[in-house]
């Protein structure tokens, strides 16, 4: 199909200093968790998005330097002469597709805090960067750097941007944003100095002007030079000549960089969870620069939709669409709008998986695309798979794990029968779509159905709760259950294990609540799962009138929530609700009036009247009808997966479902394992201290 003209701007080219830009899609740097020591991996990663049309692909943030480690976060680096042949395998695949390849130079500063590599962390005047914020706590405080460090600082960018040259990038990025050490150099609060590089607005822009400069003439313009720099703060700071710090800051580089990418400062606003932000959020701070400067500017905010592209490029915002985590769920977000297939994209829900991932210090995974992180390993590509399918599959339970395996069978070239007892397909996301802000998860379902309703081999059955004879009867070649995992209203001792379940009157967990159960107030809600659930219940029961109190054994709210940035945000709702936080503390029992607790540590008793309580702790696998189909099914004939399986987060279901289709009936299935190039000279270059 032809491509909407009025997404023809899309499709223009652009130039970004010596370089052509093939079209306006712009992946910009983001955290894949895959260092130099993947380099295979990481490159079939990034090439995928050149395939799928992205005009500017670029690498995660490179270390110019031993004293910029951030270990145990996943993070790459160009040290020596292996890291340039680990880079150049990224950029001959993107350049395969024609697309240009970034590199985005990064020194961490004070928020580096060097765990393996031992340097003391560099800093403009000693001050911390969120010691006390998980990704980097570190009872490491940074020392202030001399005239000696700030020329080692420029000279270790020209060295980096050298070898990014020699590995094949054609854009190389300045990194001021996000707490990393140019951007503390911009901030009063950290940049305290007395010389040209502390004081005024100018002095604090000079050490970025000349790491641009350094990057540029180290390469002698033959490589375009991109600043990254975060707006949120300088946005808030008056300035004397200016309507604020941020204007006067990109005023005084407006002809330095080839491109600026603009940025939020904190993950949590710059990687901004759906449940919280919508779309586009990050307008509001970046919205100024092309007032400022004619050099071309990118910027993201979870664009998934070709019109809100347009209008970022109409109304003058933006001149880039950039993505990071729509390009995750959709390496071929724009070559399906370049092909008239917009109802194909596969929507990022913003659930911050992907994020969680490099939290985890493991390469991206993603709820939406199960096939990220697994093109190399295991050869996934997200838009084919191997048509060698034959036979019928029934596969019983529409959850995501179901209608992923139903859509991956599908495609294979199977016969499909999906069913499901509900009317409505989604499996748990038909409730848990419908809690506060999680409407854009349902994007796993619509996508799915979408594409099943497309092909002519699949048969879909709402409405029938299959039972074991049903499935003997209906003769599959292959049966795939996928029939959920289940709830228990089972309390748990301060260790966290579950003990026995609760008897007592209006005790519920979150299936009774999707059943259509509406709790009396005021109700309880014991949280020891400790992802979203049972914050965005607690929030939907006051959102009804009730007086919640949501009680957690965690430090925090949705503790595990930090993974994916809401935690900070789940806080601020509970605040803006009038939900009562209880943290550290284990139910312990419950008489239908008054909940007992305990505090986990010190054993103290506590006690508060309530009417209702729901248990979101503990989930059982298992399901009745596998059990009834396995004692008499032939090999190979059965397979379990999803929740059913192993209980788990969307992401979990999804990747299992997608993993069991791609294998069923398969004799031999391999992964690959990849291995860092060895640096043939151990010696790294080592900062004074
Ligand atoms: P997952 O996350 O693993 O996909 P879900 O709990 O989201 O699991 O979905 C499981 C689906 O299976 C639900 O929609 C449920 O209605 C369906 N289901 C459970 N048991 C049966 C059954 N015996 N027959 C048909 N559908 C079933
Ligand atoms: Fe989007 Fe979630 Fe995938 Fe990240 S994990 S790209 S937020 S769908």
């Amino acid at each position: 199909m032809a491509r909407d003209p009025r997404f023809d701007i899309l499709f223009e080219p652009v130039r970004i200093g010596p370089k052509l830009a093939r079209n306006r899609f712009f992946q910009v740097p983001h955290a894949s968790g895959m260092t130099n020591a993947a380099p295979h991996v990481r490159a079939a990663f990034r090439e995928t998005k050149a395939a799928g049309g992205w005009g500017v692909v670029s690498t995660g943030a490179c270390s110019v330097h031993p004293s910029s480690d951030d270990s145990p976060f996943p993070f790459a680096s160009l040290w020596d002469q292996a890291d340039v042949r680990s880079h150049a395998l990224m950029t001959e695949a993107v350049h395969r597709h024609g697309s240009l390849a970034a590199v985005e130079l990064w020194h961490g500063g004070a928020a580096a805090v060097n765990r393996t590599t031992r340097h003391a962390p560099l800093s403009p005047s000693g001050i911390p960067w969120m010691a006390t914020h998980v990704p980097f706590m570190s009872s490491a405080r940074p020392r202030v750097m001399d005239a000696a460090d700030i020329r080692d600082l420029i000279r270790w960018h020209a060295e980096a941007a050298v070898k990014a040259e020699e590995a094949g990038f054609d854009i190389l990025y300045v990194y001021a944003g996000m707490g990393y050490l140019p951007y503390q150099f911009l901030l009063s609060d950290y940049n305290q100095r007395t010389d040209d590089y502390g004081g005024s607005v100018r002095n604090r822009v000079r050490l970025v002007e000349q790491l641009i400069d350094a990057v540029r003439e180290a390469t002698h313009g033959r490589c375009a030079v991109a600043l990254r720099i975060s707006m949120q703060e300088l946005r808030t700071r008056p300035s004397e000549v200016a309507p604020t710090e941020a204007h006067e800051v990109i005023g005084l580089l407006k002809d330095v960089p080839d491109l600026f990418d603009v940025k939020m400062d904190y993950s949590a606003f710059d990687c901004a969870a759906s449940r919280y932000t919508p779309e586009g959020s990050h307008e509001t701070v970046v919205d100024f620069l092309k007032s400022v400067t004619d050099k071309p500017v990118v910027g993201v905010g979870r664009f998934t939709s070709p019109d809100t592209m347009v209008s970022m490029i109409k109304r003058g915002v933006l001149d880039f669409i950039g993505g990071a985590r729509p390009s995750i769920a959709d390496p071929f977000l724009p070559k399906k709008i370049e092909d008239g297939r917009v109802e194909d994209i596969r929507e990022c829900i913003g659930c911050n998986l992907c994020i969680s991932s490099w939290h985890d210090g493991v390469w991206v995974r993603c709820t939406q695309n199960p096939t990220a992180g697994e093109e190399w390993r295991r050869g996934w590509h997200p838009e084919i798979v191997r048509r060698d399918g034959q036979g019928q599959v029934l596969v019983v339970g529409a959850g995501p794990a179901g209608l992923e395996a139903a859509l991956t069978l599908a495609r294979r070239g199977h016969e499909v029968a999906l069913a499901d007892k509900a009317r409505e397909f989604g499996g748990r996301l038909r409730w848990e779509s419908r809690l506060p802000g999680l409407g854009q998860w349902h994007r796993v379902v619509d996508y799915r159905m979408g594409q099943l309703r497309k092909l002519p081999n699949v048969s879909l059955y709402p409405e029938s709760d299959l039972t074991a004879p049903d499935v003997a009867e209906f003769g599959a070649e292959h049966v795939v259950i996928a029939t959920g995992a289940r709830w228990l209203p089972h309390l748990c001792g301060a260790n966290e294990l579950p003990s026995g379940p609760l008897e007592a009157p209006r005790v519920y967990t979150p299936d009774d609540l999707a059943a259509g159960v509406v709790p009396e107030g005021p109700v309880a809600v014991f949280d020891y799962d400790s992802y979203y659930l049972g914050s965005a219940i607690a929030e939907q029961l006051a959102g009804l009138g009730l007086d919640v109190t949501y009680i957690t054994t965690a430090g925090a709210a949705a503790a595990w929530g930090f993974m994916t940035n809401e935690q900070p945000l789940v806080h601020q709702s509970f605040a803006a609700k009038g939900i009562a936080l209880r943290t550290l503390e284990v139910v312990t029992g419950f008489d239908g009036e008054e909940l007992r607790l305990a505090q986990i540590y010190s054993g103290e008793e506590r006690r508060i009247a309530v009417r209702s309580l729901v248990i979101v702790g503990y989930r059982a696998a298992g399901s009745a009808l596998h059990e009834a189909l396995a004692a008499d099914a032939k090999p190979g004939h059965l397979h379990l997966t999803g929740d059913a399986n192993a209980p788990g987060a969307i992401v979990h279901a999804v990747y299992q479902g997608h993993k069991t289709a791609r294998e069923l009936g398969v004799a031999t299935v391999t992964a690959r394992r990849d291995a860092p190039f060895a640096p043939r000279d151990f010696q790294l270059p080592e900062a004074a201290e």
